[in-house]
């Protein structure tokens, strides 16, 4: 509802520098947080130890400083609300919105090769979903289970994407997600949903990679009665080649362009303007940006990277 005050986040995932797709999410959750006059939470995702390292949290913190994002609250690190998530499971558990799956990771992949052959796309099949009249098999003795989520199995879940318009998924395509392993550690997209949820989030920008991740996640948020926050998908930015970004332009740290001289006030304008227009505008100030912003403008299709017109750019200012 419009009486909600805005609350958006940016949710790196602390593997490496802050690089210029990364910059530019942070860009428009901040800006778009400003223009309503709302807040701006800083969330590590840090969930994955065998990446995360202290240098690349530093590194994202020291570019977010760089260009001036400061965030209203946080950073907060995922690591520490492990609790917080291991207490929502049992919650789950207990409503009957998520179950107990004994099933092995051969067991499911024999499932999932099933489903294959059958022309039919890969799923767990249901097992140990608990229905009602439904028998379940025996428990294996000396086996950890997996949470599940008991998804919705007819319907669609649809949103309208604040960049991309209406988007729907139909749910037979969305499988009984794991949410904790079977050493109760949460899953990636159960820390999202949580997180999301007690942080008040109304806004979601994020890139677009994270598109098919959305249901699963609005139909999460459901079974625990949460509010649903609006959704935007912005593209990736592409290589002047049209490739992929490479090291040779922009796959780096935003600090590699301090270190080149270049100042924090021409990257936020060049970033704002890689994807997102206001007329013919090219150059503004953080101010105007502020004022102007809206996730409408942004564009549907593939930003490209154009070293020259980030250096006409920089050199106004
Ligand atoms: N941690 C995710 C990433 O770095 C972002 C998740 C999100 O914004 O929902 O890609």
């Amino acid at each position: 509802a419009a009486s909600t005050p805005v609350r958006t986040r940016f949710a790196p995932s602390p593997t490496g520098f802050l690089h210029l797709g990364g910059a530019r999410t942070a860009l428009f959750s901040w800006a778009f947080a400003r223009h309503y006059g709302g807040t701006f939470i800083l969330r590590v995702e840090d969930t994955d130890l065998e990446r995360s390292t202290p240098e690349a949290v530093q590194a994202i913190l020291d570019g977010m400083t760089w260009l001036g994002l400061t965030p209203d609250e946080g950073p907060f690190f995922q690591m520490q609300h492990m609790d917080r998530y291991r207490e929502v499971v049992a919650q789950m558990l207990s409503a009957g919105t998520a179950y107990h799956c004994y099933s092995s990771p051969d067991e499911v992949e024999a499932m999932r090769e099933r489903a294959r052959a059958a022309g039919q796309k890969p799923r767990y099949d249901g097992t140990w979903r608990p229905e009602l009249g439904k028998k379940l098999p025996p428990i294996p003795a000396d086996r950890k289970p997996v949470v599940r989520f008991k998804s919705p199995q007819d319907g669609a879940t649809a949103w309208v994407d604040m960049v991309k318009g209406p988007i729907s998924f139909d749910n037979t395509e969305l499988d009984d997600l794991v949410i904790a392993r079977p050493d109760g550690t949460p899953t990636y997209n159960f820390c999202v949903v949580v997180d999301d949820w007690d942080m008040r989030i109304t806004h979601v920008l994020r890139g677009d990679d994270h598109v098919n991740n959305t249901p699963r996640q609005i139909t999460i948020l459901r079974a625990l009665g949460a509010p649903i926050p609006e959704y935007g998908h912005v593209p990736m930015i592409l290589g002047p080649d049209g490739e992929k970004l490479s090291k040779r332009h922009g796959a780096v740290s935003v600090m590699e362009y301090d270190r080149d001289g270049y100042l924090p006030e021409g990257m936020i304008n060049y970033l704002a303007r890689l994807g997102w227009s206001h007329g013919d505008d090219e150059l503004f100030t953080r101010e105007q940006l502020v004022a102007w912003f809206d996730p409408q403008h942004l564009s549907k299709s593939a930003a490209q990277w154009d070293p020259k017109k980030l250096n006409w750019v920089n050199a106004h200012y």
